[in-house]
């Protein structure tokens, strides 16, 4: 039950105030809903206003219908013809409520001396002598069972030997009750030492009654002062900013790599040290390689290792995801050893997606987002045979689910191993090695234009921008050495966006990719093509590209398109908000408006 009334002396309206595009009330509500305690939260108020912000979101509110003299009494009346068992009375104050605390107050009716509790409440220590000094907060000193002997504004216990160790602690508004008790508590008229300090608990103390202290480290911030609101809000802001956009990242690296040509046929020696018993190894391999025993041949399963082709005709899905998933774990008892991915961007994704589902539960479309899994996935190794997404590197796998195409980005998604091994590049068609190696360049050039670019970003893309420059434009490169060379610009590439962000090009191609299934690569390309006015350079660059290898590349694709895909395709688009940001700076909705989008969509 959250006491709420409206015309609070102290900060009249205090309750209604907007604290990050909610109101305190509101705030708090959700907050004590989301603990998943209680079987039921209501407001209980006075005010018709507060009654219909609770009610018109879908949450409950109860009018009291007596005026009351303080927050217990409005519960009472609201509880009495009720059937419950416990009550908790959460402060409408108090919009960083949080589950530690409430947990604690109610696990108090569940210990072995709970049948001498009426009701219990929230401690937490302070040390600042202007806190404890400041009649505001309400000091409580308790017995050696922490049972409160009283409450008082005044610092309790005072300190007159200094040098006795003494602890302060302040009184957290948040009761629990037995129904009796709180009903006893309604009829029970006020005495003086209630009156006297204007603390409602004392009541309790005051007939002989036990109030049983819980402590938590949380200090939470009550709303009293107009001061205490912009904290608050500051305190919202900090914590509703998303961990990507915070300035700083923090992101894991692959630990361990090998580079180098041959290098493939380390892998079994790097395997037999991660073998555990007889879990398996899983290999996930591109079926273009299915027919080439002189490749499948040099993979060496041992025990029960398994082989799994996957396709690459689509980019990999999040029902994919799962059904391999389901797959291993319907064939096999314990979890496998590890899963080893061996392909492109698409190969690589899958395999993280389906090292980190094993170990976590329901659909691989549950996780795509920013760090949503929870639990460290099988240990995983990526072995790349295309060059240019930085999939082996990146914190990512890009999944098309049921509702957005999304990575899944969190710390435990990069590789625990990766191989780098350019000879296994020898058989890419030529339209498909220069897809995916634009792909790199875009990301080079998207990151240095980028308004995120830092010198981490910079010193990575640049390396990986030149050599791009150096294998598509230069003249009389061996093919093993540009080989070698667009590996090492497809992790630098990776390792740049892993600190700025992509930009108009891979915006744009989203939306391709979402509504036409153009895939990746070649979906850069085709937009990259059309983007002169944002990356004048980059763009000019790129055409010379494609007239040196003679790409061509498909024309009007978004010609046929019905009004309906065309505003799908430009939603897709407008909504990854930080590639723009990145791309055109704060005021980037000023200049990719719906037109410009719709006129540059039906140029390719
Ligand atoms: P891909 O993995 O789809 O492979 C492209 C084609 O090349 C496929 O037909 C494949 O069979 C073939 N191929 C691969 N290696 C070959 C070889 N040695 N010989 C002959 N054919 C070979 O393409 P890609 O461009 O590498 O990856 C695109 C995917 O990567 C997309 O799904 C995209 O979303 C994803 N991506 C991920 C990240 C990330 O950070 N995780 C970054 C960029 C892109
Ligand atoms: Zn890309």
């Amino acid at each position: 039950m959250i006491p709420a009334r409206y015309g609070a002396s102290r900060f009249p309206g205090k309750l209604m105030q907007d604290l990050g595009g909610k109101t305190v009330i509101r705030r708090t509500y959700d907050a004590a809903v989301d603990t998943g305690l209680f079987q039921d939260v209501f407001v209980v108020t006075d005010s018709d206003v507060i009654f219909e912000e609770i009610t018109k979101h879908g949450g409950k509110a109860i009018m009291s219908q007596k005026e009351h003299e303080c927050g217990s009494d409005r519960i009472a009346e609201a509880v009495e013809h009720m059937d419950v068992d416990i009550v908790v009375n959460v402060q409408g104050d108090e919009p960083f409520t949080t589950k530690d605390g409430l947990k604690k107050v109610l696990d108090v009716f569940y210990q072995e001396d709970a049948d001498k509790i009426d009701l219990a409440s929230l401690m937490t220590e302070i040390n600042d002598w202007k806190e404890i000094s400041d009649p505001n907060c309400v000091k409580v000193i308790v017995d050696k069972d922490n049972f409160a002997l009283y409450f008082s504004r005044s610092p309790i216990p005072y300190p007159r030997d200094k040098n006795t160790a003494v602890k302060y602690f302040k009184h957290k508004g948040i009761y629990a009750f037995r129904k009796q008790a709180i009903l006893d508590f309604y009829r029970l008229p006020m005495r003086k030492l209630e009156a006297a300090e204007k603390i409602e608990c004392i009541r309790y103390l005051e007939y002989g009654h036990n109030i049983k202290m819980a402590v938590t480290k949380d200090q939470g911030v009550e709303i009293d002062t107009p001061e205490d609101l912009a904290r608050a809000k500051r305190l919202i802001e900090k914590s509703e900013q998303p961990a990507v956009n915070n300035g700083y990242r923090n992101f894991p690296m692959v630990p361990k790599v090998v580079f180098g040509k041959g290098s493939f046929d380390q892998l079994e020696q790097i395997l037999s040290q991660e073998r555990k018993d007889r879990a398996p190894f899983v290999f996930i391999v591109d079926d273009v390689f299915e027919n080439q025993p002189s490749f499948i041949d040099r993979i060496t399963l041992k025990f029960n290792d398994k082989l799994i082709f996957a396709s690459t005709i689509e980019e990999p899905k999040t029902s994919q995801v799962d059904e391999i998933v389901k797959k291993i774990r319907s064939e096999y008892k314990q979890l496998p050893s590890g899963i080893i991915g061996i392909g492109g961007g698409s190969i690589l994704d899958l395999a993280k997606a389906v090292s980190i589902m094993l170990t976590n539960s329901g659909s691989a479309s549950e996780y795509q987002g920013w760090d949503l899994v929870k639990k460290k996935a099988v240990y995983h190794v990526g072995i790349p045979t295309i060059s240019g997404t930085g999939a082996e590197v990146s914190r990512t796998c890009v999944l098309t689910g049921p509702e957005r195409k999304l990575g899944i980005n969190s710390d435990y998604t990069p590789f625990d191993q990766v191989i780098l091994d350019p000879d296994l590049c020898i058989g890419v068609p030529k339209n498909q090695w220069f897809y995916t190696g634009m792909d790199c360049f875009i990301h080079c050039v998207e990151s240095l234009q980028g308004t995120f670019l830092n010198a981490f970003s910079q010193s990575y893309g640049e390396k990986a921008y030149d050599l791009c420059v150096e294998i598509f434009l230069g003249d009389g490169m061996p093919e093993h050495e540009a080989r070698a060379k667009l590996m090492m610009a497809s992790w630098h590439g990776g390792m740049s966006i892993a600190y700025s962000q992509v930009g108009v090009a891979h915006a744009l191609s989203y939306g391709l990719g979402y509504v036409l299934g153009t895939k990746h690569g070649i979906g850069n390309c085709i937009v990259f093509n059309h983007l002169e006015e944002f990356y004048p350079e980059g763009v000019k660059l790129f055409k010379q590209m494609m007239d040196k290898h003679s790409i061509d590349l498909p024309t009007g694709i978004c010609s046929q398109l019905t009004d309906a895909q065309m505003e799908t395709m430009i939603d897709t688009a407008l909504g990854l908000e930080p590639l723009w940001e990145n791309a055109l700076g704060d005021n980037w909705r000023e200049i990719a408006t719906r037109e410009k989008l719709r006129e540059l969509y039906l140029k390719m």
